[in-house]
């Protein structure tokens, strides 16, 4: 599961700062889940913000630039990643924060190494694994921003996951940015390869990004989607659809599912 960081953090606040109210109240509704999950962090103001001011939203900012850059990402991150541990913590979950940056390497953006063991081990050890969006050392770039939106697709291919769960600040996919597109409609199931006939726009996000908002959602889901029977993209802003995903009941949400394969009645 991915929790958007425009509903973690007020993304547009500076400094960074992580929506508390809100994380305790994912965090109880994520408290009566009894099966295998793995909870991952998009970064949102503690991840954009210091991304943009080092040029991470700019392909021709130099190396030395970006590795300066690593220091406050990272600190950012960690910030954001303890808090939201304590708020698990708190609700007597077992939480640990498995960090990318440590044991990651990227090459052009993509995964090389992942801490995928280390994970794996937690969860035979039934710990509730929060990892992150990250700033990571990238072999050809020196360093990149690796998206939880990325995280969310290679941990649901490499860990055989049955379900993923976007979580962000919008019901699902619009036909177009509903932020910005008055008359967007709610597109409320995918069926790739065909998009069940659905032609949308996946743009940025209204809010600083620099991993590409729901364009780069659009991707990692249907990437994701050759992997696990059902990916939902689902606004967890609104209290209690989180809950009913968990409890396989049927919210406002987008579904994708490939070829007609339809998972639980989600
Ligand atoms: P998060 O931080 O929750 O992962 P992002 O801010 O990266 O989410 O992306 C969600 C945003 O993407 C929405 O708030 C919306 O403004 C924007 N967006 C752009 N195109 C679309 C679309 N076609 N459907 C839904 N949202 C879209």
């Amino acid at each position: 599961m991915k929790l958007g960081g425009s509903v973690i953090t007020f993304k547009g606040r500076t400094p960074p700062m992580v929506n508390e109210r809100a994380v305790r109240r994912i965090v109880e509704e994520i408290v009566p889940y009894s099966e295998r999950l793995v909870v991952v962090l998009g970064g949102g103001a503690h991840g954009h913000q210091a991304a943009k001011e080092y040029g991470y939203d700019n392909p021709e900012t130099p190396r030395a630039q970006l590795l300066r850059g690593v220091p406050a990402i990272r600190h950012n991150m960690t910030v954001l990643a303890t808090e939201v541990e304590a708020c698990f913590r708190n609700a007597g979950l077992p939480a640990v924060v498995v960090t990318p940056f440590s044991s990651t390497i990227l090459t052009e953006r993509q995964i090389v190494e992942f801490p995928l063991r280390i994970i794996q081990m937690a969860m035979d050890a039934s710990l509730l694994v929060i990892t992150h969006g990250d700033v990571c050392f990238d072999t050809v770039y020196g360093a990149s921003i690796l998206s939880g939106d990325t995280i969310v697709t290679h941990l649901a291919h490499m860990l055989h996951a049955r379900r993923v769960l976007l979580g962000t600040d919008v019901d699902g996919i619009y036909d177009c940015n509903p932020k910005t597109c008055p008359d967007a409609q709610h597109i409320p199931l995918i069926d790739l390869p065909h998009r069940g006939g659905w032609e949308f726009q996946a743009g940025p996000s209204a809010s600083p990004d620099v991993t590409g908002g729901m364009g780069n959602k659009v991707r990692a889901v249907i990437e994701a989607s050759k992997y696990v029977e059902e990916i939902v993209v689902f606004n967890l802003c609104v209290p209690g659809r989180l809950r009913q995903l968990l409890a396989h009941k049927e919210t406002v949400c987008t579904r994708i599912v490939r070829g007609g394969r339809v998972g639980s009645q989600v």
